[in-house]
């Protein structure tokens, strides 16, 4: 993509999340699923029961299919409602339902055909507002929410602080990785990984993960 200004001044770093970026976004972490599918299993194999990955590739793989043929959203939003509903459809696990209602939430405030950082920001809270709705987890919990709600707050500090969009994808994918690495000394309160009491101390929890790898793939669309 080409966003040089025709007055041939320096670059300007996109700022905005378009349909192309994202669909581009989505698109990546189709792929980033595909690749991870068996580090993310290895994990739930750890303390769950060895599916998240198989769970993940399994939706992202419909949201690719679903995404694909005739369908032509007309906002950012409308195309996110559409991951948010086919994940719920299409995966059996406690994380479809989960990344399901956060997609959908997420695109539900988007309605707009782009989507700046303090737009993104706002949606992103209602995403984790779903997540937390549905699954009850607190912060600590070593649950998926250890990684979004940091995200969330650092995509939301740099967006208040006009950073831009890249910088604020950026800022929230550190986050949501480094919120991931914090899970491991953590006992489970919450999911399958719960019924392993202090055994489930010491291992990394996959929905954190694959919830560090989603923001990576935002920032990463950016670059
Ligand atoms: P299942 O646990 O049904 O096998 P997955 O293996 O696909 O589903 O997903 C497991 C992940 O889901 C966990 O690592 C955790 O991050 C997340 N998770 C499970 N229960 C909850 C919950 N109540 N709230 C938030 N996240 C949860
Ligand atoms: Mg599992």
């Amino acid at each position: 993509m080409d966003d040089r200004p025709a007055d041939g001044s320096p670059a300007q770093q996109p700022d905005t999340l378009d349909l192309v970026r994202c669909r581009a976004w989505i698109e990546a972490v189709v792929t980033a699923v595909g690749e991870r599918k068996g580090e993310l299993t290895e994990l739930d194999a750890a303390i769950g029961d060895a599916d998240h990955g198989t769970n993940l590739h399994r939706g992202f793989t419909a949201v690719r299919a679903a995404l694909g043929g005739d369908f032509a959203p007309g906002t950012v939003g409308q195309l996110l409602v559409k991951v948010g509903m086919t994940l719920i459809s299409s995966v059996g696990g406690a994380s479809g339902p989960l990344y399901g209602s956060a997609f959908r939430a997420i695109g539900k405030q988007l309605a707009t055909p782009e989507a700046d950082a303090d737009q993104f920001a706002l949606a992103l809270r209602s995403g984790l507002d779903a997540v937390r709705a549905l699954g009850a987890a607190a912060a600590g919990d070593k649950t998926m929410v250890d990684a979004l709600g940091p995200a969330v707050t650092a995509f939301d500090d740099a967006a208040g602080k006009r950073l831009g969009f890249a910088d604020a994808a950026r800022a929230a994918a550190h986050a949501a990785e480094d919120g991931a690495k914090a899970t491991v000394p953590l006992q489970a309160r919450k999911g399958r990984a719960s019924y392993l009491g202090e055994r489930s101390i010491g291992h990394q929890d996959p929905g954190a993960t694959s919830t560090a790898l989603i923001f990576t793939a935002l920032a990463d669309v950016f670059q």
